[in-house]
């Protein structure tokens, strides 16, 4: 499904150059705003179990902090490119633009496949990768958190590095800790529930009824789960979900008429998101071509699992009864198909607003660290509500009002912001 020659930072790019032309950025604005301010590459060697020291290559991209401390995932991915980490910490930097909250963009990832690692070596990955960057990240700089493939024991231990490295405790250095280590309650769930917020607003705004909806969805991670959890109690049908399977190595989409239910779902998934195929077919699901959930005949399609995923080559696919696409995965639509969503009048939810619950409940954890004081998960999931749906109003008011496509709209919010902020420091 994923087009070879994709490069992830050409596309972040290329999304830039044209806001830059549209809100007519200065030029040292555009130089500074469409490459990263620093980056790191580093060598992180880890005795393997089977008593062989494999070296594992990892990355940390700071794209710009001019509105706070970079803040951005750190991706285990077999596949991982310095590319994508410097896209998605491009993305990073307007997502948290977009939703108003004070920090800056990074990524970080090391080429590894956790399947292949057992737990003691994924420890020394994750303190290995701190070990190499302890002096260029911290609480009041850069802080990371989780993405594909990292959870809430892999930034336990790397706090604890963190913490070994500086002589104090620093539990504002990383975000996604596990609730009573410094996490806050509604994390887990904060960005499926996000995404969910964001798709409630565009239907009430367009006038139907949740319960009248269908969604299908792509990937059943972190981010899928929970944006079904809250589709479901919204009243929405699920129809599938698609995943990779680890055994047949390529990936299959589950469907049942009647709709999915996420709870006999969720008991037959793997800690990567994967599902048990003989099983998924004993509970009377079909186990279609991974692509299918992209051709259902549904109101709301949710890409909930890695970039690059709806191309030129399949976008004709979409039904035409789809009026929402709700991007929770970052860059699951290259330029070419999303032009193509633009002319077909399909709304769209761009990534960078849709899945910033996340980063959003991951800044409402550092104030909680910060205060030494933590919130309940209803006052949390409150707060995330709010923000998300200001959030989406403040851009799809712009659109409304200036006649933009909702992508446009997002992005000319969130690099006004970081391009006044540059020069109100005066940077440029
Ligand atoms: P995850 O690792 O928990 O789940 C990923 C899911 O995608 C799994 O179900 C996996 O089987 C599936 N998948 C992988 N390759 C696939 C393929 N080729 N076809 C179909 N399914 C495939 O990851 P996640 O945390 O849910 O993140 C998903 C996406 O959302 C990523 O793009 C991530 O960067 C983005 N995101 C995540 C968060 C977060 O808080 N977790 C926040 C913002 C953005």
């Amino acid at each position: 499904m994923a087009d070879k020659n994709f490069n992830a930072f050409k596309m972040a790019q290329q999304q830039f150059d044209q806001i830059a032309e549209k809100l007519q950025l200065k030029q040292g604005i555009r130089d500074l705003l469409r490459n990263p301010m620093r980056e790191y590459h580093f060598n992180i060697p880890v005795k393997m179990d089977d008593g062989t020291t494999k070296v594992f290559r990892g990355f940390r991209v700071q794209h710009n902090d001019s509105r706070g401390p970079c803040k951005g995932g750190i991706r285990f991915h077999p596949q991982e490119t310095v590319d994508t980490v410097r896209a998605l910490a491009t993305w990073m930097t307007w997502k948290c633009s977009v939703v108003d909250i004070p920090l800056g963009g990074g990524k970080g990832g090391v080429i590894c496949d956790p399947h292949n690692l057992n737990s003691r070596e994924q420890e020394q990955i994750c303190r290995g990768w701190v070990r190499q960057i302890a002096k260029n990240v911290g609480p009041l700089t850069d802080v990371p958190a989780p993405d594909v493939m990292t959870n809430s024991q892999h930034m336990l231990w790397m706090l604890d590095e963190y913490e070994a490295i500086h002589g104090a405790k620093f539990p504002g250095f990383i975000t996604g800790k596990p609730v009573g280590m410094g996490g806050s309650l509604g994390r887990t769930e904060a960005t499926g529930y996000g995404v969910m917020y964001t798709v409630r607003e565009s239907l009430k705004n367009m006038g139907i009824d949740p319960k009248d909806t269908s969604a299908s969805f792509q990937g059943f991670g972190n981010v899928s789960q929970y944006a079904i959890e809250l589709f479901e109690k919204m009243g929405g049908k699920a129809v599938c979900v698609s995943c990779w399977d680890q055994n047949d190595q390529k990936s299959y989409t589950y469907r049942k008429t009647t709709g999915i239910v996420l709870d006999e779902l969720r008991a037959i998934t793997d800690r990567f998101g994967g599902i048990n195929k003989a099983k998924a077919l004993d509970m009377g699901y079909e186990a279609l071509s991974g692509e299918a959930w992209l051709e259902q005949e549904v109101d709301i399609l949710i890409p909930a699992a890695l970039e690059n995923q709806i191309t030129g080559e399949n976008v004709s696919k979409i039904s035409n009864k789809v009026k929402i696409l709700a991007e929770g995965a970052n860059g699951p639509t290259t330029p070419e198909a999303d032009k193509i969503i633009h002319e077909r009048n399909i709304f769209v939810i761009p990534d960078f607003l849709a899945n910033a619950g996340g980063v959003t409940c991951s800044y409402f954890e550092q104030v909680q660290c910060n205060m030494n004081y933590f919130w309940s998960r209803e006052e949390v999931l409150s707060k995330l509500d709010l923000k998300m749906t200001s959030a989406f109003h403040a851009v799809s008011e712009l659109a409304k009002k200036k006649n933009l496509y909702m992508r446009d709209a997002a992005y000319i919010i969130a690099i006004d912001r970081v391009a006044r902020a540059c020069e109100d420091r005066g940077w440029i």
